[in-house]
């Protein structure tokens, strides 16, 4: 727990992020679970992963940019990529964070960013995933996210199951056909907003997988925790849902064996890629999530 907070902290560390992500002696740390540094490298990664029966989201790394012209060429690079794997004809998705889209500088400009990129998205049926950032662009993110299915249809939005609102907010998704991709919440969140305690988070995930997989649109369970997959597989089982009603996701480089498992049980599953120069605090994320991962990667640094 300790290290977690510890680790959770210098992600927020502005200093130590500038170092770690323009040190070429860094950059080794990153492989298990970013895919490199350009498009080619990830380009790359989604053919070995498509050869393998997997679905990709490509997210290009960033978030809470300078300003308004750094949020204007993040969405350029989405709209980029987005037509390079049409024309590639590759099986793969964006994720995205409206934070990396100027969402701090105007919300106004992280709409317009995204109505360009979802207009990409639906001229080439590519699909845009947005991903879920801390606590403070919850409804934000949610509204955006809304007025762009209304327009574009193309969308699916991340939720989180340690928040207590998000029941709340599956079930208003579930309403109005928004695609929503579960995950269990990665930010330090206080009590007063959400669950601390595993248990606690893990009932919720149930829980929701269960009402996202009766009522919702397209869900996507995205977890590597072999107690929420069997869940999922559960109740996918009783409801008799076709493998193109769902999906499970998972992130590049994190439990491939389970990947493969549920690639080989005829489900549909899309890994989350991950690549760019700005992989700090997505890296430190991993390892809050699992410490373990620190002593991975150090012992692959020192070799
Ligand atoms: C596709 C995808 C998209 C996501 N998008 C978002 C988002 O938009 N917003 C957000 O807040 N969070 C997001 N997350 C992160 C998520 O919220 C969790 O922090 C993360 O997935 C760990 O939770 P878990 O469900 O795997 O279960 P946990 O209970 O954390 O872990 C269960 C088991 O999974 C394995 N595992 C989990 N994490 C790791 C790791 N980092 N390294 C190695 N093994 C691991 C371990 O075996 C562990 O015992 C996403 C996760 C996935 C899979």
């Amino acid at each position: 727990m300790i290290l977690r907070s510890a680790i959770l902290y210098a992600s927020g560390n502005q200093l130590l992020r500038q170092w770690m992500e323009h040190s070429a002696n860094a950059r080794p740390l990153t492989r298990r679970f970013v895919a490199g540094n350009s498009l080619d490298d990830a380009i790359s990664a989604v053919r070995e992963l498509s050869a393998e029966g997997l679905l990709s989201s490509l997210d290009t790394l960033g978030e809470k940019v300078g300003g308004e012209e750094e949020a204007r060429r993040a969405a350029e690079r989405y709209v980029e990529v987005i037509h390079r794997v049409s024309i590639l004809g590759l099986p793969v998705s964006v994720s995205l964070k409206l934070s990396q889209l100027g969402f701090d500088t105007a919300r106004s400009l992280a709409e317009e960013n995204l109505e360009r990129i979802a207009a990409a998205g639906h001229e080439t049926g590519v699909r845009v995933e947005v991903d879920m950032e801390a606590s403070p662009y919850v409804d934000g993110t949610l509204a955006l996210v809304k007025q762009c299915h209304r327009q574009w249809g193309n969308v699916r939005v991340a939720v989180q199951a340690y928040l207590y609102r998000t029941e709340e907010d599956v079930r208003e998704l579930n309403r109005e056909g928004i695609s929503a991709r579960l995950c269990k919440g990665a930010y330090r969140e206080g009590r007063a907003i959400a669950w601390h305690r595993k248990p606690d988070v893990d009932e919720n995930y149930r829980k929701l997988t269960t009402l996202l997989l009766e009522e919702g649109t397209w869900p996507a369970i995205a977890s590597h925790d072999e107690r929420m997959l069997k869940h999922a597989r559960a109740e996918i089982a009783r409801l008799k849902l076709a493998p193109e009603r769902y999906e499970f996701e998972m992130l590049y480089g994190i439990r491939r064996d389970l990947q493969r498992t549920l690639v080989r049980e005829g489900h549909a599953v899309r890994i989350y890629v991950p690549y760019g120069e700005a992989w700090y605090p997505y890296l430190m994320r991993r390892m809050a999530e699992r410490p373990a991962n620190l002593l991975f990667v150090l012992r692959n640094w020192l070799r």
